[in-house]
Protein backbone atom coordinates (compact mmCIF):
# COMPACT_ATOMS: atom_id res chain seq x y z
CA UNK A 1 0.00 0.00 0.00
CA UNK A 2 1.05 3.70 -1.06
CA UNK A 3 1.58 5.78 1.73
CA UNK A 4 -0.78 8.50 0.02
CA UNK A 5 -2.69 9.67 2.95
CA UNK A 6 -6.37 9.55 1.99
CA UNK A 7 -7.95 10.76 5.33
CA UNK A 8 -9.99 7.44 6.69
CA UNK A 9 -7.95 5.13 4.53
CA UNK A 10 -5.36 2.53 6.46
CA UNK A 11 -1.75 2.64 5.84
CA UNK A 12 0.85 0.24 6.76
CA UNK A 13 3.94 1.86 7.59
CA UNK A 14 7.14 0.16 9.16
CA UNK A 15 4.82 -2.93 9.68
CA UNK A 16 2.46 -1.45 11.69
CA UNK A 17 -1.48 -1.01 10.81
CA UNK A 18 -2.12 2.78 11.21
CA UNK A 19 -5.51 4.08 11.16
CA UNK A 20 -6.78 7.50 10.90
CA UNK A 21 -10.07 9.26 10.92
CA UNK A 22 -11.92 9.61 7.63
CA UNK A 23 -13.14 13.16 8.68
CA UNK A 24 -9.97 14.86 9.67
CA UNK A 25 -7.02 12.26 8.60
CA UNK A 26 -5.61 12.25 12.29
CA UNK A 27 -3.73 9.32 13.25
CA UNK A 28 -5.81 7.13 16.12
CA UNK A 29 -3.40 4.50 16.43
CA UNK A 30 -1.30 1.95 14.82
CA UNK A 31 -0.93 -1.74 15.63
CA UNK A 32 1.65 -4.58 14.58
CA UNK A 33 0.32 -6.17 11.28
CA UNK A 34 -0.04 -9.85 11.74
CA UNK A 35 2.71 -11.42 9.29
CA UNK A 36 4.67 -14.46 8.68
CA UNK A 37 3.48 -17.40 11.71
CA UNK A 38 1.66 -15.08 14.25
CA UNK A 39 -1.64 -15.67 12.72
CA UNK A 40 -0.86 -19.75 13.50
CA UNK A 41 0.83 -18.71 16.86
CA UNK A 42 -2.24 -16.59 17.75
CA UNK A 43 -4.61 -19.96 17.49
CA UNK A 44 -2.50 -22.10 19.59
CA UNK A 45 -2.65 -19.80 22.15
CA UNK A 46 -6.35 -19.44 21.81
CA UNK A 47 -6.57 -23.22 21.95
CA UNK A 48 -4.23 -23.53 25.38
CA UNK A 49 -6.59 -20.93 26.27
CA UNK A 50 -9.88 -23.28 25.80
CA UNK A 51 -9.02 -25.96 27.43
CA UNK A 52 -8.79 -23.49 30.49
CA UNK A 53 -12.07 -21.81 29.94
CA UNK A 54 -14.03 -24.59 28.73
CA UNK A 55 -13.30 -25.76 32.17
CA UNK A 56 -14.66 -23.34 34.10
CA UNK A 57 -17.98 -24.11 33.33
CA UNK A 58 -21.11 -21.90 32.67
CA UNK A 59 -20.87 -20.58 35.86
CA UNK A 60 -17.17 -19.46 35.88
CA UNK A 61 -17.45 -17.93 32.15
CA UNK A 62 -20.63 -15.97 33.52
CA UNK A 63 -19.04 -14.36 36.15
CA UNK A 64 -15.95 -12.95 33.94
CA UNK A 65 -18.17 -12.26 31.08
CA UNK A 66 -20.64 -10.37 33.19
CA UNK A 67 -17.63 -8.55 34.71
CA UNK A 68 -16.57 -7.64 30.81
CA UNK A 69 -20.04 -5.93 30.44
CA UNK A 70 -19.37 -3.78 33.51
CA UNK A 71 -15.88 -2.62 31.93
CA UNK A 72 -17.88 -1.57 28.98
CA UNK A 73 -20.73 -0.03 30.82
CA UNK A 74 -18.53 1.76 33.05
CA UNK A 75 -16.44 2.81 30.02
CA UNK A 76 -19.05 3.42 26.98
CA UNK A 77 -18.39 7.62 26.92
CA UNK A 78 -14.41 6.23 26.46
CA UNK A 79 -15.75 3.55 23.84
CA UNK A 80 -18.05 5.97 22.03
CA UNK A 81 -15.45 8.97 21.34
CA UNK A 82 -12.77 6.14 19.88
CA UNK A 83 -15.05 4.21 17.61
CA UNK A 84 -16.08 8.63 17.00
CA UNK A 85 -12.38 9.26 15.94
CA UNK A 86 -11.55 6.55 14.20
CA UNK A 87 -14.59 5.09 12.33
CA UNK A 88 -16.30 9.28 11.96
CA UNK A 89 -19.74 7.38 13.92
CA UNK A 90 -21.14 10.47 15.75
CA UNK A 91 -21.00 9.76 19.40
CA UNK A 92 -25.05 9.27 20.07
CA UNK A 93 -24.80 6.73 17.30
CA UNK A 94 -21.85 4.65 18.92
CA UNK A 95 -23.39 5.01 22.75
CA UNK A 96 -26.62 2.76 21.28
CA UNK A 97 -24.11 0.51 19.38
CA UNK A 98 -22.15 0.10 22.49
CA UNK A 99 -25.46 -0.58 25.08
CA UNK A 100 -26.54 -3.08 22.26
CA UNK A 101 -23.59 -5.07 22.86
CA UNK A 102 -23.79 -4.69 26.21
CA UNK A 103 -27.01 -6.02 26.34
CA UNK A 104 -25.96 -8.93 24.05
CA UNK A 105 -22.93 -10.23 26.60
CA UNK A 106 -25.29 -9.85 29.53
CA UNK A 107 -27.77 -12.34 27.83
CA UNK A 108 -25.01 -14.62 26.41
CA UNK A 109 -23.52 -15.08 29.94
CA UNK A 110 -26.66 -15.00 31.65
CA UNK A 111 -28.24 -18.09 29.61
CA UNK A 112 -25.43 -20.05 27.94
CA UNK A 113 -25.99 -22.59 30.60
CA UNK A 114 -29.45 -23.19 30.59
CA UNK A 115 -29.66 -23.33 26.61
CA UNK A 116 -26.32 -25.60 26.00
CA UNK A 117 -25.60 -27.39 28.94
CA UNK A 118 -26.05 -31.26 29.48
CA UNK A 119 -29.32 -32.27 29.30
CA UNK A 120 -31.57 -35.67 29.48
CA UNK A 121 -33.42 -36.21 25.94
CA UNK A 122 -36.21 -38.71 26.05
CA UNK A 123 -36.91 -41.84 23.59
CA UNK A 124 -40.11 -42.55 21.75
CA UNK A 125 -41.63 -45.96 21.63
CA UNK A 126 -38.95 -47.12 19.32
CA UNK A 127 -35.73 -47.64 21.71
CA UNK A 128 -37.54 -47.06 24.73
CA UNK A 129 -35.07 -48.87 26.12
CA UNK A 130 -32.61 -46.20 26.23
CA UNK A 131 -32.00 -42.85 27.60
CA UNK A 132 -30.68 -40.02 25.37
CA UNK A 133 -28.00 -37.56 26.27
CA UNK A 134 -27.36 -34.04 24.75
CA UNK A 135 -25.05 -31.29 25.44
CA UNK A 136 -23.28 -28.66 23.15
CA UNK A 137 -19.67 -28.81 23.42
CA UNK A 138 -17.61 -25.76 22.75
CA UNK A 139 -15.63 -26.49 19.64
CA UNK A 140 -12.74 -24.97 20.52
CA UNK A 141 -10.94 -21.79 19.05
CA UNK A 142 -13.26 -19.48 16.59
CA UNK A 143 -12.24 -17.42 14.21
CA UNK A 144 -14.20 -13.87 13.79
CA UNK A 145 -13.65 -11.66 10.97
CA UNK A 146 -15.42 -8.26 11.69
CA UNK A 147 -16.50 -5.36 9.55
CA UNK A 148 -15.89 -1.54 10.19
CA UNK A 149 -19.58 -0.33 10.47
CA UNK A 150 -20.12 -1.57 13.75
CA UNK A 151 -17.05 -2.43 15.08
CA UNK A 152 -18.38 -3.25 18.71
CA UNK A 153 -21.66 -4.67 18.16
CA UNK A 154 -20.41 -6.98 15.25
CA UNK A 155 -17.48 -8.69 16.74
CA UNK A 156 -19.36 -8.90 19.56
CA UNK A 157 -22.47 -10.23 18.28
CA UNK A 158 -20.63 -13.33 17.69
CA UNK A 159 -17.48 -12.87 20.16
CA UNK A 160 -19.65 -12.93 22.82
CA UNK A 161 -21.96 -16.16 22.10
CA UNK A 162 -19.05 -18.15 21.54
CA UNK A 163 -17.52 -17.31 24.24
CA UNK A 164 -20.03 -18.35 26.49
CA UNK A 165 -20.46 -21.15 24.66
CA UNK A 166 -16.98 -21.97 25.94
CA UNK A 167 -14.59 -20.97 23.12
CA UNK A 168 -12.00 -18.70 22.78
CA UNK A 169 -11.95 -16.55 20.03
CA UNK A 170 -9.53 -14.67 17.53
CA UNK A 171 -10.83 -11.46 16.56
CA UNK A 172 -9.49 -10.17 12.60
CA UNK A 173 -10.91 -6.69 12.80
CA UNK A 174 -11.52 -4.74 9.58
CA UNK A 175 -8.32 -2.51 8.76
CA UNK A 176 -10.54 0.30 8.83
CA UNK A 177 -11.33 -0.24 12.68
CA UNK A 178 -8.32 -2.19 14.72
CA UNK A 179 -8.26 0.48 17.33
CA UNK A 180 -11.80 -0.27 18.41
CA UNK A 181 -10.91 -4.28 17.98
CA UNK A 182 -8.25 -4.04 19.88
CA UNK A 183 -9.95 -1.89 22.69
CA UNK A 184 -12.42 -4.93 23.54
CA UNK A 185 -9.78 -7.57 23.43
CA UNK A 186 -8.03 -5.54 26.18
CA UNK A 187 -11.15 -4.65 28.12
CA UNK A 188 -11.18 -8.41 28.47
CA UNK A 189 -7.66 -9.07 29.01
CA UNK A 190 -8.43 -6.56 32.04
CA UNK A 191 -11.11 -8.53 33.94
CA UNK A 192 -9.54 -12.15 32.64
CA UNK A 193 -5.86 -11.59 33.10
CA UNK A 194 -4.99 -15.59 33.15
CA UNK A 195 -5.34 -16.40 29.78
CA UNK A 196 -5.81 -14.76 26.49
CA UNK A 197 -9.51 -16.16 25.67
CA UNK A 198 -9.96 -12.92 23.05
CA UNK A 199 -7.09 -12.16 21.15
CA UNK A 200 -6.64 -10.00 17.66
CA UNK A 201 -4.63 -10.20 14.83
CA UNK A 202 -4.19 -6.79 12.62
CA UNK A 203 -3.97 -6.60 9.21
CA UNK A 204 -5.58 -5.96 5.63
CA UNK A 205 -7.87 -8.59 3.79
CA UNK A 206 -5.05 -11.23 3.39
CA UNK A 207 -4.86 -11.64 7.21
CA UNK A 208 -8.46 -12.77 7.37
CA UNK A 209 -7.67 -15.06 4.53
CA UNK A 210 -4.85 -16.48 6.62
CA UNK A 211 -7.35 -16.67 9.55
CA UNK A 212 -9.61 -18.71 7.55
CA UNK A 213 -6.99 -21.40 6.81
CA UNK A 214 -5.48 -21.14 10.25
CA UNK A 215 -7.14 -24.17 11.50
CA UNK A 216 -9.43 -22.59 13.98
CA UNK A 217 -12.03 -24.55 14.63
CA UNK A 218 -14.77 -22.49 13.47
CA UNK A 219 -14.91 -19.24 11.16
CA UNK A 220 -17.55 -16.33 12.29
CA UNK A 221 -17.23 -13.63 9.14
CA UNK A 222 -19.24 -10.53 9.33
CA UNK A 223 -19.01 -8.35 5.86
CA UNK A 224 -19.80 -7.88 2.26
CA UNK A 225 -21.27 -11.06 0.57
CA UNK A 226 -18.59 -11.15 -2.09
CA UNK A 227 -15.51 -11.08 0.38
CA UNK A 228 -18.23 -14.02 2.26
CA UNK A 229 -17.83 -15.96 -0.68
CA UNK A 230 -14.33 -16.14 -0.30
CA UNK A 231 -14.48 -17.00 3.57
CA UNK A 232 -16.61 -19.82 2.52
CA UNK A 233 -14.05 -21.37 -0.38
CA UNK A 234 -11.26 -20.69 2.01
CA UNK A 235 -12.77 -22.73 4.87
CA UNK A 236 -14.22 -24.98 2.64
CA UNK A 237 -10.29 -26.29 1.88
CA UNK A 238 -10.28 -27.84 5.39
CA UNK A 239 -14.07 -28.03 6.07
CA UNK A 240 -14.15 -25.39 8.94
CA UNK A 241 -17.78 -24.84 9.97
CA UNK A 242 -18.74 -21.30 8.45
CA UNK A 243 -21.08 -18.53 9.59
CA UNK A 244 -21.59 -16.00 7.53
CA UNK A 245 -23.33 -12.71 8.03
CA UNK A 246 -23.08 -10.86 4.51
CA UNK A 247 -24.47 -7.87 3.07
CA UNK A 248 -28.11 -6.82 2.46
CA UNK A 249 -30.50 -4.17 0.85
CA UNK A 250 -33.45 -4.36 3.03
CA UNK A 251 -36.75 -3.00 1.83
CA UNK A 252 -39.45 -0.64 4.10
CA UNK A 253 -43.30 -1.47 3.43
CA UNK A 254 -45.35 1.08 3.79
CA UNK A 255 -48.96 0.22 3.73
CA UNK A 256 -52.44 2.56 3.32
CA UNK A 257 -53.36 1.61 7.29
CA UNK A 258 -49.92 2.89 8.26
CA UNK A 259 -49.22 5.70 10.86
CA UNK A 260 -46.94 8.05 8.34
CA UNK A 261 -45.18 10.01 11.23
CA UNK A 262 -44.20 6.95 12.85
CA UNK A 263 -43.15 5.88 9.43
CA UNK A 264 -41.11 8.43 8.07
CA UNK A 265 -39.64 8.79 11.15
CA UNK A 266 -38.28 5.36 11.80
CA UNK A 267 -37.65 5.32 7.50
CA UNK A 268 -35.02 8.48 8.43
CA UNK A 269 -33.53 6.26 10.95
CA UNK A 270 -33.70 3.35 9.53
CA UNK A 271 -31.96 4.49 6.43
CA UNK A 272 -30.14 7.04 7.26
CA UNK A 273 -28.40 6.48 10.81
CA UNK A 274 -24.64 5.71 10.57
CA UNK A 275 -25.06 7.68 7.33
CA UNK A 276 -26.61 4.67 5.86
CA UNK A 277 -23.76 2.57 6.89
CA UNK A 278 -25.80 -0.49 8.53
CA UNK A 279 -26.17 -4.02 7.08
CA UNK A 280 -29.76 -3.96 8.37
CA UNK A 281 -30.13 -0.27 6.95
CA UNK A 282 -33.26 0.67 4.95
CA UNK A 283 -32.15 0.82 1.39
CA UNK A 284 -35.89 0.78 -0.35
CA UNK A 285 -39.01 2.11 0.23
CA UNK A 286 -42.28 0.59 -1.17
CA UNK A 287 -44.77 2.89 -0.36
CA UNK A 288 -48.71 2.16 -1.19
CA UNK A 289 -50.02 4.69 -3.83
CA UNK A 290 -52.87 6.52 -1.91
CA UNK A 291 -50.13 7.29 0.69
CA UNK A 292 -46.98 7.61 -1.18
CA UNK A 293 -46.35 11.51 -1.44
CA UNK A 294 -47.88 12.36 1.99
CA UNK A 295 -45.22 9.91 3.25
CA UNK A 296 -42.48 10.99 0.96
CA UNK A 297 -43.04 15.08 1.88
CA UNK A 298 -42.38 13.74 5.69
CA UNK A 299 -39.41 11.70 4.99
CA UNK A 300 -38.18 14.77 3.18
CA UNK A 301 -39.28 17.17 5.69
CA UNK A 302 -36.92 15.55 8.40
CA UNK A 303 -33.82 13.81 6.73
CA UNK A 304 -33.95 17.91 5.58
CA UNK A 305 -33.73 19.01 9.04
CA UNK A 306 -30.47 16.27 9.65
CA UNK A 307 -26.94 18.18 9.93
CA UNK A 308 -23.99 16.91 8.43
CA UNK A 309 -20.72 17.01 9.42
CA UNK A 310 -17.56 16.16 11.58
CA UNK A 311 -18.01 16.82 15.20
CA UNK A 312 -22.21 16.91 16.76
CA UNK A 313 -23.49 16.18 13.59
CA UNK A 314 -26.85 13.88 12.73
CA UNK A 315 -24.90 12.35 9.85
CA UNK A 316 -21.09 11.97 9.83
CA UNK A 317 -18.69 11.15 6.95
CA UNK A 318 -18.21 7.84 4.89
CA UNK A 319 -15.58 5.67 6.71
CA UNK A 320 -14.38 4.29 3.97
CA UNK A 321 -13.40 6.46 1.14
CA UNK A 322 -13.55 4.07 -1.15
CA UNK A 323 -17.51 3.91 -1.04
CA UNK A 324 -18.10 7.81 -1.89
CA UNK A 325 -17.76 6.43 -5.62
CA UNK A 326 -20.12 4.02 -5.15
CA UNK A 327 -22.41 6.21 -4.03
CA UNK A 328 -22.10 8.59 -6.58
CA UNK A 329 -22.14 6.24 -9.19
CA UNK A 330 -25.76 5.20 -7.52
CA UNK A 331 -27.80 8.27 -7.39
CA UNK A 332 -26.62 9.43 -11.08
CA UNK A 333 -27.22 5.95 -12.48
CA UNK A 334 -30.60 6.52 -10.61
CA UNK A 335 -31.63 9.44 -11.92
CA UNK A 336 -30.31 9.20 -15.50
CA UNK A 337 -32.79 6.45 -15.90
CA UNK A 338 -35.72 8.64 -14.57
CA UNK A 339 -35.52 8.86 -10.85
CA UNK A 340 -36.09 12.12 -8.91
CA UNK A 341 -34.24 13.15 -6.40
CA UNK A 342 -36.68 14.88 -4.21
CA UNK A 343 -33.81 15.49 -1.00
CA UNK A 344 -29.77 16.03 -2.44
CA UNK A 345 -29.23 14.41 -5.18
CA UNK A 346 -26.56 15.18 -8.16
CA UNK A 347 -23.99 17.00 -5.91
CA UNK A 348 -24.56 15.27 -2.82
CA UNK A 349 -21.16 13.98 -2.47
CA UNK A 350 -18.57 16.07 -0.68
CA UNK A 351 -16.12 13.55 0.24
CA UNK A 352 -15.77 12.70 3.10
CA UNK A 353 -19.41 13.50 3.57
CA UNK A 354 -22.95 12.73 1.60
CA UNK A 355 -25.75 14.75 2.13
CA UNK A 356 -29.16 12.59 2.30
CA UNK A 357 -30.24 12.20 -0.65
CA UNK A 358 -33.94 10.55 -1.41
CA UNK A 359 -34.68 9.62 -4.66
CA UNK A 360 -38.36 8.60 -5.59
CA UNK A 361 -39.42 6.52 -9.11
CA UNK A 362 -36.19 5.13 -9.10
CA UNK A 363 -36.48 2.20 -12.08
CA UNK A 364 -36.24 -1.38 -9.81
CA UNK A 365 -33.21 -2.16 -12.32
CA UNK A 366 -31.17 0.59 -11.08
CA UNK A 367 -27.95 0.13 -8.96
CA UNK A 368 -29.81 2.33 -6.31
CA UNK A 369 -32.04 -0.45 -6.08
CA UNK A 370 -30.75 -3.43 -6.56
CA UNK A 371 -27.25 -3.29 -5.27
CA UNK A 372 -26.27 -2.21 -1.74
CA UNK A 373 -25.73 1.50 -1.64
CA UNK A 374 -24.51 2.07 1.74
CA UNK A 375 -24.55 5.53 1.89
CA UNK A 376 -27.60 8.14 3.15
CA UNK A 377 -29.44 7.68 0.91
CA UNK A 378 -32.73 5.87 0.38
CA UNK A 379 -35.54 5.27 -3.16
CA UNK A 380 -38.94 5.40 -2.49
CA UNK A 381 -40.94 4.01 -5.18
CA UNK A 382 -44.95 3.90 -5.57
CA UNK A 383 -46.86 0.47 -5.40
CA UNK A 384 -50.40 -0.12 -6.28
CA UNK A 385 -50.48 -2.38 -3.17
CA UNK A 386 -48.69 -4.25 -0.17
CA UNK A 387 -48.73 -7.38 -2.73
CA UNK A 388 -46.94 -5.53 -5.06
CA UNK A 389 -44.74 -4.16 -2.28
CA UNK A 390 -44.04 -7.44 -1.13
CA UNK A 391 -42.97 -9.30 -4.64
CA UNK A 392 -40.76 -6.06 -5.38
CA UNK A 393 -39.20 -6.46 -2.06
CA UNK A 394 -38.46 -9.77 -2.22
CA UNK A 395 -36.68 -9.58 -5.48
CA UNK A 396 -33.43 -9.31 -4.95
CA UNK A 397 -30.56 -12.36 -4.01
CA UNK A 398 -30.00 -10.47 -0.84
CA UNK A 399 -32.50 -11.34 2.37
CA UNK A 400 -31.13 -9.50 5.61
CA UNK A 401 -33.73 -7.79 7.53
CA UNK A 402 -36.93 -5.30 6.53
CA UNK A 403 -39.57 -2.99 8.00
CA UNK A 404 -43.25 -2.99 7.50
CA UNK A 405 -45.51 -0.34 8.60
CA UNK A 406 -49.03 -0.68 8.68
CA UNK A 407 -51.83 -2.19 11.28
CA UNK A 408 -54.18 -5.07 10.01
CA UNK A 409 -52.25 -6.96 7.40
CA UNK A 410 -48.33 -5.56 8.86
CA UNK A 411 -47.71 -9.02 10.80
CA UNK A 412 -48.53 -10.93 7.69
CA UNK A 413 -46.68 -8.86 5.16
CA UNK A 414 -43.59 -8.79 7.53
CA UNK A 415 -43.70 -12.82 7.95
CA UNK A 416 -43.87 -13.09 3.65
CA UNK A 417 -40.63 -11.16 3.75
CA UNK A 418 -37.86 -13.67 2.12
CA UNK A 419 -35.48 -12.57 5.33
CA UNK A 420 -33.92 -13.36 8.43
CA UNK A 421 -35.70 -10.88 10.40
CA UNK A 422 -38.38 -7.76 9.75
CA UNK A 423 -39.71 -5.04 11.95
CA UNK A 424 -43.25 -4.27 12.36
CA UNK A 425 -43.75 -0.43 12.96
CA UNK A 426 -40.26 -0.10 13.54
CA UNK A 427 -36.80 -0.32 12.20
CA UNK A 428 -33.77 -2.38 12.89
CA UNK A 429 -35.02 -3.15 16.23
CA UNK A 430 -34.24 -6.76 16.29
CA UNK A 431 -30.26 -6.23 16.29
CA UNK A 432 -31.04 -5.09 20.17
CA UNK A 433 -32.80 -7.90 21.59
CA UNK A 434 -31.11 -10.19 22.62
CA UNK A 435 -33.71 -12.92 22.92
CA UNK A 436 -34.45 -13.48 18.67
CA UNK A 437 -31.89 -14.67 16.19
CA UNK A 438 -30.09 -12.83 13.78
CA UNK A 439 -28.80 -13.69 10.61
CA UNK A 440 -29.49 -13.79 7.12
CA UNK A 441 -31.19 -16.02 3.70
CA UNK A 442 -29.59 -15.93 0.10
CA UNK A 443 -26.80 -13.70 -0.83
CA UNK A 444 -27.29 -12.39 2.83
CA UNK A 445 -25.43 -15.39 4.59
CA UNK A 446 -26.62 -18.41 6.74
CA UNK A 447 -26.48 -19.26 10.41
CA UNK A 448 -26.99 -17.32 12.99
CA UNK A 449 -25.95 -14.64 16.44
CA UNK A 450 -27.81 -14.06 18.84
CA UNK A 451 -30.78 -15.70 20.94
CA UNK A 452 -30.52 -19.49 21.83
CA UNK A 453 -30.13 -20.33 17.99
CA UNK A 454 -26.88 -17.81 18.64
CA UNK A 455 -25.47 -19.71 21.36
CA UNK A 456 -26.01 -23.14 19.70
CA UNK A 457 -24.20 -21.90 16.76
CA UNK A 458 -21.11 -21.92 18.88
CA UNK A 459 -21.47 -25.32 20.19
CA UNK A 460 -21.16 -28.75 18.39
CA UNK A 461 -24.51 -30.86 19.50
CA UNK A 462 -23.24 -33.93 20.97
CA UNK A 463 -25.48 -36.76 21.18
CA UNK A 464 -25.20 -39.98 23.78
CA UNK A 465 -27.68 -43.31 24.19
CA UNK A 466 -27.46 -45.30 26.83
CA UNK A 467 -28.96 -48.28 27.51
CA UNK A 468 -31.03 -48.80 30.50
CA UNK A 469 -32.68 -51.89 29.85
CA UNK A 470 -32.76 -55.17 27.63
CA UNK A 471 -34.13 -54.85 24.00
CA UNK A 472 -37.61 -56.57 23.70
CA UNK A 473 -37.47 -56.08 20.37
CA UNK A 474 -33.69 -56.74 19.40
CA UNK A 475 -32.99 -54.94 15.63
CA UNK A 476 -29.50 -53.49 15.91
CA UNK A 477 -27.92 -56.64 16.42
CA UNK A 478 -26.77 -60.01 14.20
CA UNK A 479 -28.47 -61.80 16.80
CA UNK A 480 -32.20 -61.21 16.44
CA UNK A 481 -34.35 -63.79 14.94
CA UNK A 482 -36.97 -63.99 11.88
CA UNK A 483 -39.51 -64.08 14.45
CA UNK A 484 -38.12 -60.42 15.71
CA UNK A 485 -38.07 -59.57 12.70
CA UNK A 486 -41.44 -60.22 12.01
CA UNK A 487 -42.73 -58.61 15.32
CA UNK A 488 -40.69 -55.01 14.13
CA UNK A 489 -42.51 -55.40 10.71
CA UNK A 490 -46.35 -56.08 12.80
CA UNK A 491 -44.89 -52.91 15.25
CA UNK A 492 -44.04 -50.72 12.24
CA UNK A 493 -47.72 -50.85 10.63
CA UNK A 494 -49.35 -50.68 13.40
CA UNK A 495 -47.43 -47.73 14.53
CA UNK A 496 -46.90 -46.02 11.55
CA UNK A 497 -48.82 -47.84 8.52
CA UNK A 498 -52.24 -45.81 9.36
CA UNK A 499 -53.36 -43.87 6.26
CA UNK A 500 -54.17 -40.90 8.21
P1 LIG B 1 -15.59 -6.60 3.74
O1 LIG B 1 -16.21 -7.85 3.23
O2 LIG B 1 -14.80 -5.77 2.81
O3 LIG B 1 -14.62 -6.93 4.98
C1 LIG B 1 -15.08 -7.64 6.11
C2 LIG B 1 -13.89 -8.23 6.84
O4 LIG B 1 -13.31 -9.26 6.03
C3 LIG B 1 -12.77 -7.23 7.10
O5 LIG B 1 -12.18 -7.49 8.35
C4 LIG B 1 -11.82 -7.51 5.97
O6 LIG B 1 -10.51 -7.11 6.23
C5 LIG B 1 -11.92 -9.02 5.89
N1 LIG B 1 -11.46 -9.59 4.61
C6 LIG B 1 -11.23 -8.96 3.44
N2 LIG B 1 -10.84 -9.86 2.49
C7 LIG B 1 -10.83 -11.06 3.10
C8 LIG B 1 -10.55 -12.39 2.64
N3 LIG B 1 -10.20 -12.65 1.37
N4 LIG B 1 -10.65 -13.40 3.52
C9 LIG B 1 -11.03 -13.16 4.80
N5 LIG B 1 -11.32 -11.93 5.29
C10 LIG B 1 -11.22 -10.89 4.45
O7 LIG B 1 -16.79 -5.77 4.40
P2 LIG B 1 -16.73 -4.32 5.05
O8 LIG B 1 -15.71 -4.29 6.14
O9 LIG B 1 -16.61 -3.31 3.96
O10 LIG B 1 -18.16 -4.21 5.75
C11 LIG B 1 -19.30 -3.79 5.08
C12 LIG B 1 -20.12 -4.98 4.65
O11 LIG B 1 -20.46 -5.75 5.79
C13 LIG B 1 -21.45 -4.59 4.03
O12 LIG B 1 -21.69 -5.41 2.92
C14 LIG B 1 -22.46 -4.88 5.14
O13 LIG B 1 -23.75 -5.14 4.68
C15 LIG B 1 -21.83 -6.07 5.77
N6 LIG B 1 -22.32 -6.24 7.14
C16 LIG B 1 -23.13 -7.30 7.42
C17 LIG B 1 -23.67 -7.43 8.68
C18 LIG B 1 -24.54 -8.59 9.02
O14 LIG B 1 -24.74 -8.83 10.20
N7 LIG B 1 -25.09 -9.32 8.08
C19 LIG B 1 -23.39 -6.46 9.75
C20 LIG B 1 -22.50 -5.41 9.34
C21 LIG B 1 -21.99 -5.32 8.08
P3 LIG B 1 -10.03 -5.67 5.75
O15 LIG B 1 -10.98 -4.67 6.34
O16 LIG B 1 -8.69 -5.59 6.32
O17 LIG B 1 -10.10 -5.71 4.24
Amino acid sequence: MTAVRVPGAPIISDGRLVSTSPATGAEVGRLPVAAGDDITRAVARAREAAGWWAGLGFTGRRQRLLRWRGVLARRIEELAELMHAEGGKPVPDAIVEVLTAIEHIDWAARNAGRVLRPRRVRSRLILAEFTGHLEYQPYGVVGVIGPWNYPVFTPVGSAAYALAAGNTVVLKPSEYTPVVGQWLVDSLAEVVPEQPVLTAVHGLGDVGAALCRSGVDKLAFTGSTATAKKVMAACAETLTPVLLEAGGKDAMIVDSDADLDAAAEACVWGGLTNAGQTCIGIERVYAVEPVFDAFVGKVVERAGRLTVGADGADIGPITMPGQLDVIRRHIDDALARGGRAVLGGADAVQPPYVRPTILVDVPEDSLAVREETFGPTLTINRVRDAEEAVTRANALPYGLGGSVFGRRRAVAIARRLRSGMAAVNSTLTFAGMSTLPFGGVGESGFGRIHGEDGLREFGRPKAVTRRRARSLLPAMTFERTPADVARLVKVTKLLYGRRR
